[in-house]
This record gives C-alpha cells, structure tokens and sequence, in this order.
C-alpha cells in the first residue's frame, strides 16, 4: 500500500500531536508491513483548498498569527476568548468590523484547541497536499487499472497531520484547520465520480457533514461516541437537507459499544446504506480514538478488532484513500492503524 507523509506536517506540535511519529515508526519497523511504500506529496497549490474553505478564511490561517504577534499577543500562538455566539441575538455580527486579531480568533474557530503557531499555515497546506496526491495517485491507479481485467481494488493511505474533520468551510476547531476528507472529496466529484465516505474516528465529523450537508454526492456516514465532543452536532436526525436529504448518516454510539457490537452496525451498514449507493471511491476518515485505552475518547474496540473493520471495509471491494483523524493511545496507535490498513490488503 502506497503511504504518503510529508515531515512538514510535523512542524504545528501542540499537545496530543506525537502520533506521525508513532505511526510512522511502527509502520517503518514493523516486519510484516514491509508492503507499505512511503512516498512525498506532490504541490497541487491553494486551488483544491479553495474548492472547500472560504477565501477570507483561509487568507485568515495565512496571516493570523503574524497579526497576532504585531498587536501584542503572545508569541505561543493565538488562541481565542470569545465566541460569536447564537444567542447574542441583538449583535448582528455582519455589521460589526472585526479587526482585532483575538476577535477574528473568535471568529474563525469554535473552541480552544486550535492554537494557531508560527509554523500551523505550513503544516496544515502540507497535510492538505499530503491528501490531494494521495488522492491523485488512487485515481491513476484505478484508471490505470480500468483496462486490464483483474479483480485487484487499490488503497491508498493519506497519513495527514494536522487531521481535518472538525474543520469546515470557515471554522477550525478540534485540532483541525482544512478538512483533508473534504478536500479529497470534491477532487473526486468534480471528475464525475460518487463518492462514500466512511467516518469511523470516534468523534462525529461535524465539519465534513457541514460542507456536504445540501449535496446528495457524497453520502457522508459516521459512527461516533455520544454523547462527546463536539457536543452540539451528530445527533440521528440530521439527514442532510435540499438535495443532501437522505445523503447524511449519523450513528451515535454509547461508550460501551464493543468489537461484536461495532462490526454488527458497520456490516449494516454496508449493507444497507453503503454497497446501494453505488460509489467509484470509498473516503475513509480514520480514527483510532475509538480504542478502549484511548486517553481522550475511546468505545470499547481492541487491537484485533481494528483488523476486523479492515476486514470489512475490504469487503465493500471499493478503491479505497483512508485518511488519518484521531488517536491518541501513542503505546498503540501504531497497530491499531496498522491492523486496519493489514485488513484491506
Ligand atoms: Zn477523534
């Protein structure tokens, strides 16, 4: 399986960001992964990133933290105080000029953990440009096979750093800036092609449901621990709306959800939502914080059953880009990523 990483993406390093190197080492050491090829993403530019956030915003993760230091602000990075929040429902915030560097803070993000650094703009366009060649490479390798007759189903694994799918159009939040996921994903529509995604990271995706929520390609589904971060999104009725109704699956989870259990919804799934879709191209948004040691996060999914949802996920016989998410058990998250990638090849 082809992997591609860029140590760039290594440069934003706040707390809980070791995992690249975890996973990175394991990948590297481990004897029966030597199928695994790494390879450095190409430059593609700010066209594809431009196809999923805003302008403003993005002008915005360029520019923040050099504002942020010329006004004073601490060099640690900048981080915002206050929100704009629903009820404050006598502000109409499109007549407020927000200028201040710890206001657009605000502005631009949902909660505290998206510290912007010197280096967070270089990272998260490397880790940008880490899923678009990766997705690039899938699509030539399913072109490529097109003509010949063989069974073979190609995957690809986009190992991003920062990951993305709290992120949508305008709002970082939940250690992400640009949803990868998105990003790849509107590559593949724009070439004609439907696309699933499958967002097993233990957190709800909220900012990829956002930027599909009116589309009926993809069909974006998510299993995800409830309740738990982000608190305010991921509930059963959120189907998606206009010609996106229907194309938005949420699957809360109580934490007790074991191997047995889990696999037992995922096969539904396939079954039921995914294999009918009748997709080109499955997107795999990837977490590993569903493990039963995780830190922050965590069902009740062990090492062994990781292989079983590769297991399945192969089953669904799609070319497949598995993008890296969440995981913060650094002992395990090596194999527990590896077990899964093992199960498709
Ligand atoms: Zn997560």
């Amino acid at each position: 399986m082809k992997v591609f990483y860029s140590n760039l993406c290594l440069r934003h390093a706040p707390k809980y960001e070791f995992i690249s190197g975890k996973l990175i080492d394991y990948i590297g050491k481990s004897n029966s992964l030597s199928q695994f090829e790494f390879l450095s993403p190409d430059n593609y530019g700010l066209e594809p990133i431009l196809s999923v956030h805003s302008k403003d915003y993005v002008e915005y993760l360029q520019t923040a933290y050099q504002e942020w230091v010329n006004d004073g602000g601490s060099e640690d990075g900048v981080l915002p105080e206050a929100f704009p929040h629903q009820n404050l429902s006598s502000a109409k915030l499109q007549n407020i000029k927000i200028t201040s560097p710890i206001a657009k803070a605000g502005l631009y993000c949902f909660d505290m953990s998206c510290c912007i650094t010197e280096n967070t703009w270089e990272s998260v366009y490397e880790s940008a440009q880490v899923v678009i060649s990766a997705t690039m490479e899938l699509k030539r390798i399913v072109e490529e096979s097109e003509s010949d007759e063989s069974s073979f189903v190609p995957s690809v694994f986009a190992l991003c750093r920062p990951p993305g799918h709290h992120a949508n159009s305008n709002l970082c939040a939940g250690y992400c800036f640009l949803n990868n996921v998105a990003i790849s994903t509107r590559l593949l529509v724009k070439a004609n092609k439907r696309v699933v995604i499958l967002d097993i990271d233990y957190h709800h995706g909220n900012g990829t449901q956002d930027i599909f929520y009116s589309n009926s390609n993809p069909l974006y589904i998510s299993l995800h621990g409830s309740p738990d971060y982000p608190w305010f999104t991921g509930d059963e009725s959120e189907k998606g709306e206009g010609q996106g109704e229907g194309f938005n699956i949420n699957i809360p989870l109580p934490k007790t959800t074991d191997d047995d259990e889990y696999l037992k919804i995922l096969k539904r799934i396939i079954d039921e939502n995914i294999r009918p879709y009748n997709a080109d191209y499955l997107i795999v948004s990837l977490g590993v914080d569903t493990y039963k040691e995780d830190p922050i996060a965590g069902l009740q999914i062990t090492s062994g059953g990781y292989e079983r949802v590769g297991e399945l996920i192969k089953s669904i016989e799609l070319p497949t880009l598995f993008v890296m998410e969440g995981g913060y058990h650094l002992e395990t998250i090596g194999i527990n990523v590896g077990n899964i990638l093992l199960g498709t090849t």
